[in-house]
């Protein structure tokens, strides 16, 4: 890899392209200057946006809040008139003279502006002299009906930085002498520029970076350059650590995808930090995915890795190569969501998962109690909610339900893949219907978004079409032990038991900033259980104090509520103290009942039956072992 000295490459760009520089080199309040030679503008007045959301993260995230002091220019460096229309807009007035747009942006990561948490997956990192995460959709934006032309990006960065990405730049290392910008001059002597294009907005927002102090290492998996760049605070993982484990999980995803990877470069890009988080993840790209996840050893986090990098890889098949035209022609700044999450999400979890059984890196019991963890956290979701409208829905009213799609989302990968296999003697399984798919449509076409169950059920079964019409489209809940039983598998539930409840669950529960401080509050109170509806909790509430005590910040919870529940069997009363949002004024209040146990239901489990039917071995096979 090189770091410094030229790398030319000959991707040339149609003409009038938008021209952007970025100078990292020069952080001031914890913003980077950023500067657009705008392309021609053919109307009198034009507005420039900045993503209110982007493909994959399902929730908003106006970037355009991270902007600020947002000019235009004409040729001679004049100002032109903008009037910020909201936090993702500027109408620009006299827009045919226009030649230059400047603006400031701060980073995602350690902001206090107000508005929704953006994923860290999806967001932005300005860390001086350390780490940049550039999720361009944060950095730049587009002309209204002119986000269709190419886009070339100049980085300046620090000489011996390097920005893993998975696109190829088309200069590496090049000289920063000549930058000047409007509001920052990087130093000549210290900076290099690397020079990105691509051919539209659309690839741009599907093309992350990250500049920071290289650690990276190259591993080829069939016909496939996987690039994978570490960003270790205080160097517990290495990128050639991580590129190990990885490659086994490949190694098998190829094997699963007919023996080839749909790419020739792909890039995974880790950020690992040492604060405390609330919540991580990753977000796929058609190149690359780009990982942010609490600093841990190699050894602490093998398996996760395993499952996130599986997953996010998993997704060049969907939505990235099978999608609906709401994703294909995605709107970034009014988006329409499709009723598909159960495959974009739903098959790709399924996929992760079953890859690995499949290919030995999981045991098939391992691989049992996934599924069946699935099964325990699905339960906390609505379960009678078609899949259907929480997926078209997920930015607004369902958006509490969004988690279930890496729960019975898989689960209804796996249903499908079981019925699939029954129905055409082991031959024909999900694998192979989504293969038959992206042949289909493939990254260019899509496919109607009212179409697509039709067109599954005309490649394959009707009982197929009944199946979608009954558990995804409607919402009648998946008959598990009935579907496990063909393969072989018994589900076993063992009756109930009385415990002491504190109301609460991980699906019930949400982070609400109060008093610029984190706290827990109540998300989804139809998830309660009879204690916590016993206690009158509602969506909203921000919980204080718990039996009187105040509840601390994240980093001392876990002690803090072991210590409190084992304390619970000396109560008589139980509450919580909450602020609620009463007629529009905060007010604290103590919600409290009696401390008495409720029934809840003995966990479920799943085991393979030792006396299957031949027949039903032979479906277990097709479904946890490569086809001979
Ligand atoms: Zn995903």
């Amino acid at each position: 890899m090189v770091l410094t000295g030229m790398l030319i490459s000959t991707v040339l760009l149609a003409t009038d392209p938008y021209k952007y520089t970025v100078d990292i080199t020069s952080v001031q309040d914890d913003k980077i200057y950023v500067e657009l030679q705008a392309p021609r503008v053919k109307k009198k007045e034009i507005v420039f946006y900045l993503p209110k959301i982007v493909p994959g993260t399902y929730a908003i995230a106006d970037y355009g809040r991270m902007v600020s002091e947002l000019k235009a220019y004409d040729k001679k460096g004049r100002e032109l008139t903008v009037e910020r229309l909201d936090d993702n807009s500027w109408k620009i007035q006299n827009a045919k003279k226009l030649r230059k747009i400047g603006y400031w942006v701060e980073d995602t990561f350690d902001t206090n502006k107000e508005g929704p948490g953006i994923f860290q997956p999806a967001g932005t990192n300005i860390e001086e002299g350390k780490n940049y995460i550039i999720n361009t959709s944060g950095f730049f934006g587009y002309f209204e009906g002119m986000k269709k032309q190419p886009f070339e990006i100049n980085f300046v960065r620090p000489l011996d930085f390097y920005g893993a990405t998975g696109l190829r730049p088309v200069v590496e290392g090049g000289l920063a002498g000549k930058i000047s910008l409007e509001a920052t001059t990087p130093s000549a002597d210290n900076a290099a520029v690397d020079k990105f294009e691509v051919s539209d907005y659309d690839r741009l927002v599907d093309s992350p970076l990250m500049y920071s102090k290289a650690d990276t290492a190259i591993v080829r998996v069939a016909n496939t350059d996987v690039l994978v760049a570490s960003y270790s605070p205080n160097n517990v993982v290495s990128a050639k650590e991580i590129a190990a484990t990885m490659k086994e999980v490949l190694e098998a995803q190829s094997k699963y995808l007919g023996g080839k990877l749909p790419v020739d470069k792909y890039a995974f890009i880790f950020y690992f930090t040492d604060q405390p988080v609330t919540s991580y993840g990753a977000l796929e790209h058609s190149f690359s995915s780009l990982y942010y996840m609490p600093e841990r050893t190699i050894a602490q986090m093998n398996q996760q890795l395993r499952d996130f990098a599986a997953h996010e890889f998993f997704h060049i098949v969907t939505p990235l190569n099978v999608h609906s035209e709401e994703i294909d022609n995605f709107d970034f700044n009014d988006p329409k969501m499709s009723q598909h999450l159960w495959m974009y999400e739903g098959m790709t979890e399924y996929f992760a998962g079953n890859v690995q059984v499949k290919y030995g890196l999981i045991t098939p019991d391992q691989y049992l109690q996934k599924m069946r963890g699935k099964i325990i956290q699905a339960s906390g979701y609505n379960d009678t909610l078609a899949f259907t409208v929480m997926s078209k829905n997920t930015l607004d009213k369902h958006a509490n339900q969004y988690g279930n799609v890496y729960q019975k989302g898989a689960l209804i990968g796996m249903a499908l893949d079981l019925k699939l296999r029954k129905l055409s003697g082991g031959e024909y399984g999900t694998q192979e219907l989504m293969a038959e798919l992206s042949a289909k449509y493939g990254q260019s076409n899509a496919f109607e978004d009212d179409e697509l169950f039709g067109v599954i059920t005309e490649m394959t079964y009707p009982e197929i079409g009944e199946f979608f019409a009954k558990h995804v489209a409607g919402g009648e809940p998946i008959p598990y032990t009935d579907l496990l039983a063909t393969a072989g598998v018994d589900l076993t539930t063992g009756g109930t038991t009385e415990v002491y409840s504190i109301g609460i669950s991980q699906n019930t529960i949400t982070l609400a900033q109060h008093n610029d401080k984190q706290m827990l509050a109540i998300a989804n109170a139809g998830g309660l259980d009879e204690f916590g509806k016993a206690l009158g909790l509602l969506d909203g509430d921000i919980l204080y104090k718990m039996n009187g005590k105040e509840i601390p910040g994240l980093s001392e919870l876990n002690s803090f509520m072991g210590a409190q529940i084992q304390n619970q069997p000396n109560l008589e009363t139980f509450s919580f103290t909450v602020i609620r949002e009463v007629d529009g004024e905060k007010k604290e209040m103590v919600l409290s009942t009696a401390n008495e146990k409720i029934t809840a239901s003995l966990p479920l489990g799943l085991s393979f039956n030792a006396n299957a039917t031949p027949e039903q071995l032979a479906l277990r096979k097709q479904w946890l072992e490569p086809k001979q």
